[in-house]
């Protein structure tokens, strides 16, 4: 079965290897630091990981495989070992571990993914637009999932990045060392090289993750809660987890939304005039140290205000994987390396050019010539700034960015 696959498919790897390989000829890959020490491992053709356990005395020796064979995807160690050609792995001899966060659009809901995703059942035959998890026809589990990304998904990744590297820098002083690149698909891998996190012990990293999703809070130790009649919360100024719900908090409420405020409270609308009408002296109290009394009683005002407090929590904690962030024998993907599944590059971003940086279009590496393609079926997709398609069982020019994008993705084939 494998063995037809690959051959079906002979033509269009060649293809792919090729470019690849052009890429690699006139660009030095810099990354990963420290290139003695890493773990490597390199994917296939629809397969991330094929080997690993690898290693490069240098990093002219890792550009010269990189131009020779010509791997789909190459990812390296977040750890530094002695060994690590190594195995088993606690032979390859740890003895420091870079921090790497990963963020992607396929873990974010939003509205764009009915546009560009689509399912289907794989018990039922139903199919619908979107990414679920469930059938709603028959409610197997077994969907096979189309997924597609656009500017406004990744953008929303982009948020999440910004929110932690804030926090890095603001709660953990984290200054040197910081570095952001695209995946290469649909998210942003945020690294954290420096001395002070290199030695961190796996719990130390449990516990920065556990302070970053706001994991099982305690929202009474943190200084909310109430006190006699009152609903008590920390006064300005604040830091850290309390700063951050207390901002979120000031939004919501300088919104006034009551519907919001209402649905997430859980509390009739009618409860909450007074709430509303004072503004100004809500927004005052919650920086002196006291949350508004709504127009209930105590026990009320508490589970509202409760309420309010954990959806806060949720809405701003960081979505960030718990099994890979805190995983050590983890690879990741080599900045400014092709991703074997787009055609586009992990490409490195300075922080500071995040906000503009417009991953469809900037990390796009093959920018010159055409191909013909036969698509099977694409929705409409964005690269290089263009839109191209949909496409059904048709046969098209395209730019050859946008041909080897589909061609990586499984969806078309040379003609
Ligand atoms: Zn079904
Ligand atoms: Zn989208």
């Amino acid at each position: 079965m494998i063995f037809m696959e690959l051959n079906e498919n002979a033509k269009e790897q060649e293809f792919l290897r090729k470019k690849f390989r052009q890429f690699y000829e006139t660009n030095e890959i810099t990354y990963p630091s420290k290139v003695q020490n890493r773990e490597f491992g390199i994917g296939e053709f629809g397969k991330k990981i094929v080997k690993r356990h690898m290693s490069f005395a240098n990093s002219n020796f890792f550009n010269k495989f990189l131009k020779e064979d010509v791997p789909f995807y190459v990812s390296a160690s977040a750890s530094l070992y002695k060994r690590p050609d190594f195995r088993p792995m606690e032979k390859k001899e740890m003895f420091g571990s870079e921090l790497i966060y990963e963020f992607d659009a396929d873990d974010i809901k939003t509205d764009c993914r009915n546009g560009h995703d689509s399912w289907k059942c794989m018990q039922c035959n139903a199919l619908g637009s979107g990414t679920l998890e469930k059938c709603p026809s028959c409610g197997s589990n077994s969907l096979s999932l189309d997924q597609w990304f656009c500017p406004e998904c990744i953008n929303e990744t982009k948020k999440q990045v910004f929110a932690l590297v804030n926090i890095l820098k603001e709660d953990f002083g984290i200054k040197e060392g910081l570095y952001i690149n695209f995946s290469g698909n649909a998210g942003f891998h945020v690294h954290v090289e420096n001395q002070a996190v290199e030695k961190l012990s796996k719990e130390a990293r449990i516990q920065l993750l556990d302070y970053l999703t706001l994991h099982e809070i305690n929202l009474e130790l943190l200084g909310f809660f109430l006190q006699k009649k009152t609903f008590v919360c920390p006064k300005d100024p604040c830091f850290g987890q309390i700063k951050r719900i207390k901002t979120a908090l000031s939004d919501m409420l300088s919104k006034a939304d009551i519907g919001e405020l209402a649905t997430y409270g859980l509390i009739p609308k009618s409860k909450l005039k007074s709430l509303l009408q004072n503004k100004n002296f809500v927004l005052e109290s919650l920086s002196s140290g006291t949350l508004f009394s709504i127009d209930a009683g105590a026990e009320a005002n508490k589970k509202f205000w409760l309420n309010i407090l954990n959806y806060i929590a949720s809405k701003i904690a960081l979505d960030i994987d718990r099994q890979t962030s805190s995983d050590i024998y983890k690879l990741v993907r080599v900045p400014n390396t092709i991703h074997g599944g787009t055609g586009l590059i992990a490409k490195v971003i300075k922080f500071e050019d995040l906000s503009k940086f417009d991953a469809l279009k900037d990390a796009v590496a093959f920018k010159e010539g055409r191909t013909k393609v036969y698509i099977t079926k694409v929705p409409r997709f964005y690269l290089y700034g263009n839109y191209f398609g949909p496409f059904e069982k048709a046969e098209v020019e395209l730019p050859d960015y946008a041909a080897i994008y589909l061609i990586a993705k499984g969806k078309a084939k040379l003609v």
